[in-house]
């Protein structure tokens, strides 16, 4: 019997998993900057279907207007009639097909890059560039309500002699012309960016994990075995503080390009799941081998930005969520995402200059951030992170200070046995043995059990506006 059952799931494993739903990407007109996209479902919709693109990206903590770079949303039927989708009277970035009787098998439409680098924040567009395009996935792909669990098969189509990168399935042995992805649903693919072309370079690095540094750069191909090397440093980190690394590999995205319209383009960069993108103008090239002290004090962005594959996106609370929205969160606890995470890189690097930083970032603002508590600084926060960068400063800096506050009690209380590393394993073991987010009334809980250390009177403290 048993030996039956072993060969029934053999099979069952072996046979071939036919994805629910079919994606496209085609980008095969150099003329133009629109990129034609396509979601196929496996069997025909009842009307009325609707189709949803994103406006809310985890980390970003703003709301970002994909559905405003989309034209031509047509559906199609069983029948192979063709109809456009009506767009939300109310601008809701979503469109509706509700003929009745009908059957929907595809929904086809386009997204124009040129305009969405046009309107929207540098570190949330798509580019396209003379032998290069940079496509983060959630901000040309929608879903069909309704399928964002259902498994997805996605091909991508462009010039036979471009290769093609996913940090979905990344290898340096890139496909040229055309790619296959696989993802379990919608919002991992979302997560997901791709870059193809002649003109980015991609080399893997021996980590605890394999590493990828892919690398577009306009003007000339920069020196990539820093940026190796502290990913690996990173990972290193990591490794020690939480025990263990989340991630089967991981790729850090760089684009350094010359902006369309002539202005400010601060570099930022963004977390995902398995990878995280940089952005930026081509000020700040690397050319050669940094160094030592050079490397660690470029380190804390990355370092951060690899942490975040920990808190927030597999540690969280709240109302964040470690994937794509149709409408931004609220969210309390940005302080923690961020703050915690601005931490860690001054606690590992132990870099001059961070915690002052941080002061001046919460102590010498504007008293309208001041007279905020934690909570509403943080709700503020929570769609004006980036686009009035005082919030996303002032909170992260309140957040960094409780936790460096936090970790000199608890080493104090336990003569150095005991630091903020035992609480960050804690929180993250904690999330992961319970598979879902903690509520605010857990948090402050959770803090004080990590090493049986009443945190309660630091955490109360950093709760109330700034004095
Ligand atoms: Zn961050």
């Amino acid at each position: 019997m048993k030996y039956l059952i072993f060969l029934f799931s053999i099979c069952f494993l072996s046979a071939p998993v036919s994805a629910q739903l079919k994606y496209t990407l085609t980008y095969q007109d150099s003329s133009s900057s629109v990129v034609k996209v396509t979601i196929e479902t496996a069997a025909p919709l009842k009307t009325p279907v609707s189709f949803i693109m994103p406006r809310s990206i985890p980390g970003t903590y703003g709301i970002i207007f994909y559905d405003h770079f989309i034209r031509n949303v047509v559906a199609v039927t069983d029948q192979g009639e063709k109809t456009s989708m009506l767009k939300n009277e109310n601008d809701a970035p979503r469109w509706l097909y509700a003929d009745p009787g009908k059957q929907v098998t595809r929904i086809e439409y386009e997204v124009d890059l040129n305009r969405m680098e046009r309107h929207a924040a540098s570190s949330d567009a798509s580019i396209i560039r003379p032998g290069f395009a940079g496509i983060l996935n959630y901000s040309v792909f929608g879903w069909i309500e309704g399928t964002e669990k259902q498994t997805i098969q996605c091909t991508i189509h462009t010039f036979n002699n471009w290769p093609i990168f996913s940090t979905n399935q990344p290898s340096t042995q890139m496909m040229k012309g055309k790619a296959e992805l696989k993802a379990d649903s919608y919002h991992t693919l979302a997560d997901g960016q791709v870059f193809m072309g002649p003109n980015f370079q991609v080399k893997e690095f021996k980590g605890s994990t394999p590493l990828f540094v892919v690398s577009y750069c306009q003007t000339e191909n920069e020196w990539l075995d820093d940026y190796g090397l502290q990913g690996r440093m990173s990972m290193d980190i990591l490794q020690d503080y939480f025990g263990e690394l989340p991630f089967q590999h991981y790729s850090i995205m760089l684009i350094k390009s010359l902006p369309l319209e002539p202005g400010n383009n601060p570099p930022f960069g963004m977390e995902h799941l398995n990878s995280s993108t940089f952005f930026g103008d081509t000020s700040g090239i690397r050319r050669t081998a940094m160094s030592r002290d050079q490397v660690k004090r470029t380190m804390p962005t990355f370092l951060h930005h690899m942490g975040h594959s920990f808190i927030p996106l597999r540690c969280y609370g709240d109302t964040y969520r470690p994937y794509v929205q149709e409408i931004p969160p609220i969210i309390n606890t940005i302080w923690f995402n961020e703050g915690f995470m601005w931490f860690l890189p001054y606690e590992a690097l132990k870099l001059p200059g961070m915690k002052t930083g941080f002061e001046n970032n919460v102590y010498h603002t504007s008293s309208d951030i001041k007279k905020l508590s934690l909570q509403q600084l943080s709700q503020a926060a929570s769609t004006m992170y980036s686009a009035d960068f005082r919030l996303g400063r002032g909170i992260y800096s309140r957040g960094a200070l409780m936790a460096i506050e936090m970790n000199n009690y608890l080493k104090e209380k336990t003569n150095g046995k005991r630091s903020m590393k035992d609480v960050f394993r804690y929180l993250y073991q904690w999330s992961k043995k319970n598979g879902r987010p903690f509520t605010m009334e857990q948090l402050p809980s959770l803090l004080d059990q990590a090493c049986a250390i009443d945190l309660s009177t630091i955490y109360q403290k950093w709760q109330a506006p700034i004095e």
